[in-house]
């Protein structure tokens, strides 16, 4: 780990008063959630404009609940990991105002982060598509066991309260990181190179609004160097303890 680069990011973060996270599929990762964008992943074995599209859940819905349960045996047995942890210590330590997430996995807050803003939703709900009921998942165990749909009471088929791709962002989400960018003086960016839209607008802004960006990721991104304002090379699960250790004992707490 680069001792250096730690030091660095902690100086920044004791000079810092609003702390906001970014984060993305790289810090779920140690909790054995693979990138479902990366080879073997999730969207290799299911096509996702076959699968994660609104418009094929709607046509055929027991269809795209095949992927649906792949994808909740990884995400059910998963806990958060230890840079999960540091952001909630972060938080705790009143620095860290906000996450904003683009994972649906629920890591954030069985850390015990409580200012979460879910970007693309959260898998361990279902909604609704004709009345927006919302249901926890733990309501329709027997149905993830079997090969039955969950159904809503007014006898419409549930969706996870993930966003589909064809899905517009949740509108609050939106405007709450769109806030929160704008807000915050220190912007973590972290297990994610941001590239894909509308979730890459938030550090952006954040930059254009007088923040510093300051990057954990594992290899170099198209932020790197260049929105990026300093950069953490490593996994977010010892780097971000390592900086939060490090921000403790320069502000003696
Ligand atoms: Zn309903």
């Amino acid at each position: 780990m680069n001792t250096e680069a730690v030091a660095k990011a902690a100086r920044l973060l004791a000079g810092s008063k609003y702390v906001v996270a970014l984060t993305g599929a790289g810090i779920s990762v140690d909790s054995g959630i693979p990138d479902f964008r990366s080879p073997g992943g999730l969207w290799d074995r299911f096509d996702p404009m076959e699968y994660a599209a609104i418009e094929s859940f709607i046509n055929n819905p027991r269809k795209v609940y095949t992927m649906i349960k792949e994808m909740h045996k990884i995400v059910e047995s998963a806990e958060p990991n230890a840079g999960h942890t540091a952001l909630a210590q972060l938080e705790q330590m009143g620095k860290l105002k906000a996450v904003i997430t683009q994972n649906i996995d629920n890591l954030h807050q069985d850390a015990g982060s409580s200012k979460v803003i879910e970007f693309h939703g959260n898998g361990s709900r279902l909604v609704c598509l004709k009345c927006r009921k919302v249901y926890s998942r733990e309501q329709f165990e027997d149905f993830f066991q079997q090969d039955k749909l969950p159904i809503c009471e007014c006898g419409s088929v549930l969706k996870p309260d993930v966003v589909f791709f064809g899905e517009p962002i949740p509108v609050e989400a939106s405007m709450l990181s769109q806030h929160e960018a704008q807000t915050c003086d220190v912007m973590l960016v972290i297990g994610t190179s941001a590239t894909v839209a509308p979730a890459s607008h938030i550090p952006f802004i954040a930059k254009r609004s007088g923040a510093a960006i300051l990057e954990y990721n594992k290899t170099t991104t198209p932020l790197t160097g260049s929105l990026s304002d300093h950069f953490v090379m490593g996994s977010s699960t010892e780097t971000l303890p390592a900086t939060v250790e490090r921000l403790k004992d320069m502000l003696g707490s």
